[in-house]
């Protein structure tokens, strides 16, 4: 079987058969989409599962988890990150679920550092983790490679974390947060999803906190993308809120060139200190946008947001060496790319909330 490659429709549909792409004669060239967006960034999830369940990713309970045999290997990772590579893509961060719950996480991290872009030069690796199990791994995932750490942290206070978190397991993180500061690696960022009613009266105290690690917080705008189909506009903290609360502390200087970073940074005071702000519902970053995605289960999605994926598993267990070719996944990789929006349309009267949770796309 041989044809273009079609978007698997994620919702109430039956799902379109899954397919072959021929091979692209674009391959090779950088990944560019139909609004000239150059894609430089692979967010990896390596599995759905996770170690805790925040409120606004997971439910509590009843929870529908990916197939173990569904879940790619090393192998199967590093040679598509290779052929993104081949194609420009520059960074690498692991996400999840949680990503330090792979038992084979270092080997990942080992494989996909020793990656080449064309010029030569070699990529950057970085993870989005709870920190949970940090402190054990952190000196060997540095070893193989790993080059900078976003930790999630949305409260100082230990029994709000068990209740937002439903876990009881702020000492770990704590232990994880404090190993990644005595490490090298920098810079190290601290994210916290900002609640109304939740964590909202400690903003400032979570800047302390994260200052006091030689950290960046980093303050995210809750996003409709949880597992439970919870979201509520009303409990997200807007930029506008937590400027206002961040400004009755400090003076903020907005610092230029972002670039496609999704987080506006401001300079605290007169210091070399910074916040970040990803404001993704009130002031969304699509124009900039340089991201493309990969579920733990071989799924391509070229938004957190899109209803479509692009199945790379046809591709990537075909038994006949025909259809499994470096070629076919670079087509995958471009009929993804190739139909990307311009903008996540959160804020549209149409917006379908993705089937997946945060979990399962990777954050
Ligand atoms: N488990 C790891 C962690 O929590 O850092 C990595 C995966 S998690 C899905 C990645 C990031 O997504 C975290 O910083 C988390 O706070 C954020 N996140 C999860 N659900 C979100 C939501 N509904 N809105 C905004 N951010 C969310
Ligand atoms: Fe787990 Fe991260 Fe989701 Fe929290 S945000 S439940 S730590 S995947």
């Amino acid at each position: 079987m041989s044809s273009q490659p079609v978007p698997v429709t994620i919702g109430s549909a039956p799902p379109p058969p899954r397919t072959v792409p021929d091979p692209d004669p674009r391959r090779g060239s950088p990944l560019v989409d139909t609004f000239g967006r150059v894609h430089r960034d692979l967010r990896i999830s390596l599995t759905d599962r996770c170690s805790l369940r925040c409120t606004y990713c997971m439910p509590e309970q009843g929870m529908e988890w990916l197939a173990r045999s569904s879940i790619l290997s090393v192998d199967e990772i590093v040679r598509v990150a290779r052929i993104c590579a081949e194609a420009g893509i520059s960074t690498f961060r692991l996400t999840g679920g949680e990503p330090l719950l792979r038992r084979d996480i270092v080997q990942v991290v080992s494989e996909l550092a020793a990656l080449r872009t064309p010029d030569g030069k070699p990529v950057q690796v970085a993870m989005t983790t709870n920190g949970i199990g940090l402190d054990k791994v952190i000196t060997a995932l540095a070893d193989a490679g790993l080059a900078r750490l976003n930790i999630s942290l949305d409260t100082v206070q230990p029994e709000r974390f068990a209740e937002l978190t439903r876990r009881n397991r702020f000492k770990d993180v704590m232990a994880g947060i404090e190993a990644a500061s005595r490490s090298g690696l920098r810079p190290l960022k601290l994210n916290a999803v900002a609640m109304r009613g939740v964590n909202d009266d400690e903003l400032v105290d979570l800047v302390e906190f994260a200052l006091s690690m030689q950290a960046q917080m980093r303050f995210i705008e809750q996003m409709p993308l949880d597992a439970g189909h919870t979201w509520d506009r009303k409990q997200m903290v807007t930029r506008e809120e937590i400027l206002a609360a961040l400004g009755k502390r400090w003076e903020l200087h907005p610092v230029p060139g972002r670039g496609g970073a999704p987080a506006e940074k401001f300079r605290l005071d007169d210091t070399d200190s910074h916040v970040g702000v990803i404001a993704s519902v009130t002031a969304p970053f699509c124009g900039a946008c340089d991201r493309l995605r990969l579920t733990a289960d071989g799924q391509l999605r070229n938004c957190l947001f899109s209803t479509d994926e692009y199945d790379l598993i046809p591709v990537v267990r075909a038994e006949d060496p025909e259809l499994n070719t470096d070629e076919r996944i670079d087509a995958v990789l471009r009929a993804c790319i190739d139909a990307k929006k311009a903008g996540h349309g959160i804020n549209d009267p149409g917006f379908l909330q993705p089937a997946r949770g945060m979990n399962a796309i990777g954050g």
